[in-house]
C-alpha cells in the first residue's frame, strides 16, 4: 500500500490527484493491473471526472452545495458538518483504474479528484496496486 499526503486549502474543493496516482503506479513497478484509490476520511471523497475545463468541478461543487446546504435547522450531528458527511457518501470513498503498460487507462478528459468537503485539512489517500 502506498500512502500519499494531501493538503487541501479550501472548505470545499475538488483536487486533481491524477499525478499522485501515476507516481504510485511508477513506484509499484506493476505494468498490468488495477489501482484502487481509497480515502480514509468521512468528510472527503474520491471521483473521476473532467480534467480540462475547471468550470466542471466548480459547477459540481455548486450543485452539491445546492443539494446539501451547509446548514439546516434539522441537522443534529454535534460536529456541525453533516453536509460534509453527506457529500462524502454521495461521491463515495474509493475508485479503481485499470493499468496497462504501466499507464493508468484514464480517458483523455478524465482526472482523479480528491473531494474535500470540510477543509482545509491535512488528508491522506491510500493507493493499492495489484498486478495480474
Ligand atoms: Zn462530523
Amino acid at each position: 500500500m502506498i500512502t500519499k499526503s494531501i493538503a487541501t486549502n479550501k472548505h470545499s474543493q475538488l483536487l486533481n490527484i491524477t499525478r499522485l496516482v501515476e507516481e504510485a503506479v511508477d513506484e509499484s513497478r506493476i505494468s498490468s493491473g488495477v489501482a484502487t484509490i481509497f480515502v480514509s476520511h468521512t468528510t472527503a471523497g474520491i471521483t473521476i471526472n473532467e480534467n480540462a475545463d475547471p468550470d466542471v468541478t466548480r459547477d459540481m461543487l455548486n450543485l452539491l452545495e445546492r443539494m446539501v446546504p451547509w446548514s439546516d435547522p434539522d441537522y443534529r450531528h454535534f460536529e456541525g458538518n453533516t453536509a460534509a458527511h453527506m457529500k462524502a457518501s454521495m461521491l463515495g470513498n474509493s475508485t479503481q483504474v485499470i493499468i496497462e503498460n504501466g499507464q493508468l487507462q484514464l480517458g483523455t478528459w478524465q482526472g482523479i479528484y480528491f473531494c474535500e468537503f470540510d477543509g482545509p485539512r491535512q488528508r491522506k489517500v491510500l493507493i493499492k496496486i495489484l498486478g495480474n
